[in-house]
């Protein structure tokens, strides 16, 4: 059994109807637990329903990078309270993302510099509730965002842990992450023949210090690419990383299974 560590229920692409089939359809496939992260203010409150909803189902409470323009400046107190929820096991979907152009109205200096000082917001606020964060990273080139981020999370790193999620690669890159005690997450870009430094990082990555993700609606694995991604294709990724890891199924299970139960702090036989 597996565990999609990372996906967005709340998204528009999944209608509230379709749902019950979506978890379903994931426990058919192997996967009896899916994180489900907030990405605004606005879609905490369904990530938490979603999680209420369904015992399968845990939420994570942030602010998305590209969403820190939209968000007020007292948006923190709000967070506080969501982030409480007995079923919220994180804090993220938060991070730096250089990748994107600034908004209109907004240079890009500082934008990013309201995207450090949300993340770094967000470590506060994990460190006060006890519970681990969810980073993503994005650059046109190089890795700035990384870099920025890993200075942050440094001075965190005695009391909140990080993954650093849909991990691209190079390896290299994971280094300083795992130093500071950190995780990685793989997503289907792992499986794709193009994304070497992705399938390498996949492959060298030590057991019990990474999991893996669908980042669900987006970034759907092979057969269904340029699809709709969903929690239930977290297993073509399992296949495709046991293979390439030389590893069965059953063992790539135990050791992301086990990361997936420290970092979220869930009971492992859940
Ligand atoms: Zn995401």
């Amino acid at each position: 059994m597996f565990t999609d560590s990372h996906c967005h229920l709340a998204s528009h692409k999944f209608s509230a109807e379709e749902l019950d089939s979506i978890v379903a359809n994931a426990k058919n496939n192997g996967i009896h637990r899916m994180i489900t992260l907030a990405t605004s203010l606005e879609d905490c409150p369904t990530n938490i329903q979603i999680a209420e909803k369904y015992p399968e189902v845990f939420c994570a409470i942030g602010i998305h990078p590209c969403d820190v323009h939209e968000t007020p400046d007292n948006y923190l107190e709000t967070l506080h309270t969501f982030a409480t929820h007995p079923k919220c096991v994180a804090i993220g979907e938060t991070g730096l993302d250089y990748f994107h152009p600034a908004p209109d109205g907004w240079t890009e200096n500082d934008y990013h510099q309201r995207q450090r000082q949300f993340l770094r917001q967000h470590f506060e606020l994990a460190k006060e509730l006890n519970k681990n964060i969810v980073i993503h990273t994005r650059d046109k080139s190089g890795k700035q965002s990384l870099d920025d981020a890993l200075e942050i999370y440094s001075e965190f790193a005695n009391d909140v842990r990080a993954v650093f999620h849909c991990f691209l690669g190079p390896w290299e890159n994971a280094e300083p992450i795992l130093k500071l005690g950190g995780y990685i997450s793989f997503t289907a870009i792992s499986t794709f023949k193009s994304a070497k430094d992705s399938l390498g990082a996949a492959m060298a990555a030590p057991s019990g210090r990474f999991m893996l993700e669908t980042d669900s609606p987006y970034l759907a694995p092979a057969p269904h690419r340029g699809k709709r991604n969903e929690p239930a294709f977290t297993h073509l990724i399992a296949k495709s990383l046991a293979a390439a890891r030389n590893e069965t199924l059953e063992e790539l299970a135990l050791n992301t299974e086990t990361s997936v139960s420290d970092f979220f702090k869930l009971p492992s036989n859940n």
